[in-house]
């Protein structure tokens, strides 16, 4: 799987790459990255890719050229990539959409920076358009760091056990139940007792029930969304 990123701040991403789980997936060849800063891309002879906002208001704006010309080379390079733009007015980004993202073969990731990006690059460019979350960041590139590693997670290869991938929150609209790892007992809290027990069918079912409690607790919303489902 290929993702790019169009960025005036590639190094703000590179490191993200240099560890861990994305860092063996690049190695491996199961994922690649690469990255067109609009800078290169921009006719203006002090090299500026922003400008002040038509009809006023305060800061700049992306400009419409270095990131136009930034995406039509991308096109060219590859007509099929699908091209995600990064906003904090779009629909919020889910794990649905990772799923479905991943089986792209190539992803493109535009990140705004100063006061956002020139409207008409996106009606033009946008295949997608989504926010991680409600409030304000100084720029795209964390919001498409996070989209880029919630989908790399789904492609096959990327995640050493992918079977984890199947008992997570979000998978069957709930949270995932209360998990331990050694020691049994640290400082007084114990693990609960029923999972050292070894009676599986058990444990299955306080896990279903520690799930829906817990995603009764922290996301109503998704807890009634899931019972409508099931009615
Ligand atoms: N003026 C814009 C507004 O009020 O909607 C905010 C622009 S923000 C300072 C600059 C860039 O950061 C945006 O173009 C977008 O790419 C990115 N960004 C900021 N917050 C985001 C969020 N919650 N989700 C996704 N991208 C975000």
């Amino acid at each position: 799987m290929y993702f790019s990123f169009v960025t005036l701040f590639p190094n703000l991403i590179k490191g993200y790459f240099d560890e861990s789980i994305l860092k063996r997936a690049l190695e491996e060849k199961i994922i690649s990255i690469d990255f067109y800063n609009p800078r290169d891309f921009t006719a203006d002879k002090y090299k500026r890719v922003d400008a002040p906002i038509v009809g006023g208001g305060a800061g700049m704006l992306m400009t419409v050229q270095p990131l136009t010309d930034a995406l039509k080379k991308l096109k060219k390079d590859s007509p099929e990539a699908h091209i995600v733009f990064l906003s904090p007015v779009a629909k919020r980004f889910t794990q649905n959409d990772a799923k479905r993202l991943a089986k792209k073969e190539h992803i493109v990731f535009v990140s705004g920076r100063y006061e956002g990006i020139d409207e008409r690059v996106i009606e033009v460019y946008a295949d997608e358009i989504f926010s991680i979350g409600d409030y304000i960041l100084t720029g795209g590139e964390l919001a498409s760091l996070v989209l880029c590693d919630a989908i790399s997670r789904n492609v096959e290869g990327v995640l050493g056990n992918s079977a984890s991938l199947d008992v997570e929150s979000f998978e069957d609209k709930v949270l995932e139940a209360p998990s331990f790892a050694k020691p049994l007992e640290y400082e007084g809290n114990e693990v609960i007792s029923e999972f050292l027990k070894g009676n599986h069918s058990k444990i299955t079912d306080l896990k279903r029930g520690l799930s829906l409690c817990k995603t009764k607790y922290f996301r109503p919303d998704l807890y009634n969304k899931g019972k409508r489902y099931a009615e």
